[in-house]
């Protein structure tokens, strides 16, 4: 999918939280999150050697705290100018359980584009799908049309 200017604006968001944010080993890279009615939610990595959260998962936890459960768009952008980064694969997994048809920025920062979530985790375990008595936690939605 081709870039919109919102989708600019969003990688724009997360290129200054990582800038104003991430100044220390803790904090390396920022997420921003658009739903669909264009409110934007942020949030930082939290760097632990137990596995503390991705900046993806921190901005996803911003928006709930809201009351947000839905988001259309996410993006995160690395510290120190590295641009924007690909989810790692918990968190592809994690926004594909949430959010099934969630769109996502990647690329290089002169080619970005958007794909949606699913894209980037195909012929994966959906966790909804296989709960015997129905889905009791994040509901799938159809993938829309591109
Ligand atoms: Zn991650």
């Amino acid at each position: 999918m081709t870039m919109r200017d919102t989708d600019r604006a969003l990688v724009q968001a997360a290129t200054a939280v990582a800038r104003l944010r991430c100044r220390s080993e803790n904090h390396t890279v920022a997420a921003a999150a658009r739903t669909t009615d264009g409110r934007v939610f942020t949030g930082v990595n939290v760097y632990h050697f137990t596995g503390g959260p991705c900046a993806e998962v921190v901005a996803v936890g911003a928006a709930a705290t809201q009351g947000v459960t839905e988001l259309e768009t996410i993006v995160a952008v690395g510290d120190r100018g590295r641009g924007v980064i690909p989810p790692c694969g918990r968190c592809r997994q994690v926004l594909r359980d949430y959010f099934p048809t969630v769109r996502v920025i990647v690329g290089p920062m002169d080619a970005l584009r958007v794909v949606h979530v699913a894209e980037l985790l195909p012929e994966t375990y959906v966790w909804a799908d296989q709960q015997v008595d129905g889905p009791t936690g994040p509901v799938p939605t159809p993938r829309p049309a591109d």
